[in-house]
């Protein structure tokens, strides 16, 4: 195979072709022309994603738990997921932490900067503040009453409510373990051969997303830039220390942490873990959405990675919903990225708030674009900053969301592939884009 038949190279194409466009199209002024004509297909593949979200997981999920051999393993694995989500998570946030400390992006900020920036966002911070007052006004328990769905129809009718999804397969499961083995596995093999048909519809989808990210990062660039490419480059320029220091702590997590946990706790090789998921990354890249990511996700780890459908139908909804490193990171630097530019001094029992806050705060954050920075208000209200203080980075949120997603979804695949190894279920990784099998153990086998 040819490395530009590679699809992890095709969607790297489109990409930059998108580009490309999206830079000509507002120089020449074809803005409209590219809203009208090429926008659209990136809004066709994104809804393919999210139109298969729901039926990979309940399929995927109630099979997976049907086929454990006993409950207790169900809840093992789900305390291990947990606790392993929360700590790449925390150390995510500290690593934002130590950066943003050491390089100081927010002293290098003017105060004409600062007060022109609140002003031309003043509408939009009100109505995110307006948004995070709403998610804070909630009881401590909303988010497990939350969890628990009252009618599953309107659970699975809205992607927002994966966790509630999970839920309900996992109780399925759970059920069918219970049941007669009669009765159970004629509807285990019709959920089985369900499950083949999602994921072949998956393929399909993939089969576009070279055109997709193509449509989408030219959407990017043509909605962000207006009329004047110049935005782009001023506010670039202005807040570059900042983009920079975000940046570089999301390197560091992705290519530190994420390697520690692969190479020195499951016997994957580094390559073959980044090669696999290369195509769920550019896709989260491009979509600047976990949850629109999660069937890509869920695919290349199953069919590339080799992890048994069993643990990736659990791991990776949950990671989709509550494990987002990329997001706590930036939430974290942010917030006191607007402390110095504001002039705050931040106390050490403060810094250790933003770690606290971050993770939850990341845990709370919906899987879709531009939702991190809606709950970064909760952090600052923690630590006092004032929130309009976000008008400081909401200009280059689009770019820095494509980035975080991207460590989202790469986190999620990293710890799916360390429970798959720690439970036995991560087989060998066939790292063609060929149709292979997906990695599945045999059910009469346990
Ligand atoms: N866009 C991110 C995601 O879907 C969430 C965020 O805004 O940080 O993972």
């Amino acid at each position: 195979m040819k490395w530009y038949q590679k699809l992890h190279w095709k969607i790297i194409i489109g990409m930059v072709l998108g580009l490309v466009w999206g830079i000509v199209a507002v120089m020449m002024g074809w803005q409209e022309f590219t809203l009208d004509w090429i926008s659209p297909w990136g809004k066709i593949f994104i809804n393919m994603l999210k139109l298969i979200a729901v039926p990979l997981v309940l399929t995927s999920l109630i099979v997976g738990v049907a086929s454990l051999s006993d409950v207790k393993k169900l809840s093992r694995m789900g305390g291990k997921t947990i606790a392993i989500y929360l700590s790449t998570t925390a150390i995510a946030v500290t690593i934002g932490l130590l950066s943003v400390n050491l390089f100081k992006p927010g002293n290098s900020i003017p105060s004409e900067l600062t007060n022109k920036l609140k002003k031309s966002y003043q509408a939009s911070v009100e109505s995110k503040t307006s948004n995070a007052k709403k998610a804070q006004s909630r009881g401590p328990l909303q988010p497990i009453i939350d969890m628990v769905p009252s009618n599953m129809i309107q659970a699975s009718a809205n992607n927002r409510n994966m966790l509630q999804v999970v839920i309900v397969a996992i109780l399925f499961g759970i059920a069918l373990i219970q049941i007669e083995n009669s009765k159970s596995d004629q509807l285990i093999s019709i959920l089985d051969n369900a499950n083949e048909v999602v994921l072949k519809v998956v393929d399909m989808a993939m089969m576009l997303a070279p055109f997709g990210v193509f449509s989408l990062l030219s959407n990017t660039i043509v909605s962000v830039a207006g009329n004047d490419i110049g935005q782009i480059i001023d506010l670039i320029s202005a807040l570059g220390f900042y983009c920079f220091v975000v940046i570089l702590a999301l390197l560091l997590h992705a290519g530190v942490t994420f390697p520690i946990l692969i190479k020195f706790f499951t016997p994957m090789k580094l390559s073959t873990f980044f090669k696999g998921i290369a195509p769920a990354q550019l896709v989260a890249f491009s979509t600047s959405s976990s949850g629109a990511t999660l069937p890509v996700t869920m695919e290349r780890c199953e069919k590339n990675l080799g992890v048994d459908e069993e643990v990736s139908s659990f791991v990776l909804p949950l990671g989709s919903t509550i494990n987002m490193d990329g997001t706590a990171l930036y939430q974290a630097v942010a917030a006191v990225f607007i402390a110095q530019a504001t002039g705050i001094d931040l106390t050490f029992g403060d810094q250790l708030t933003i770690i606290f806050t971050a993770v939850l705060a990341s845990v709370g954050t919906v899987a879709i674009p531009g939702a991190g920075i809606i709950m970064l208000l909760i952090v600052l209200e923690a630590i006092g900053v004032p929130s309009a203080g976000i008008a400081l980075i909401l200009g280059v949120d689009r770019i820095l969301d494509m980035l975080r997603t991207t460590v989202n979804v790469t986190g999620d695949a990293a710890v799916c592939v360390l429970i798959a190894h720690q439970e036995g279920q991560l087989g060998t990784p066939h790292l063609t884009d060929k149709d292979e099998p997906h990695f599945r153990m045999n059910r009469d086998d346990k």
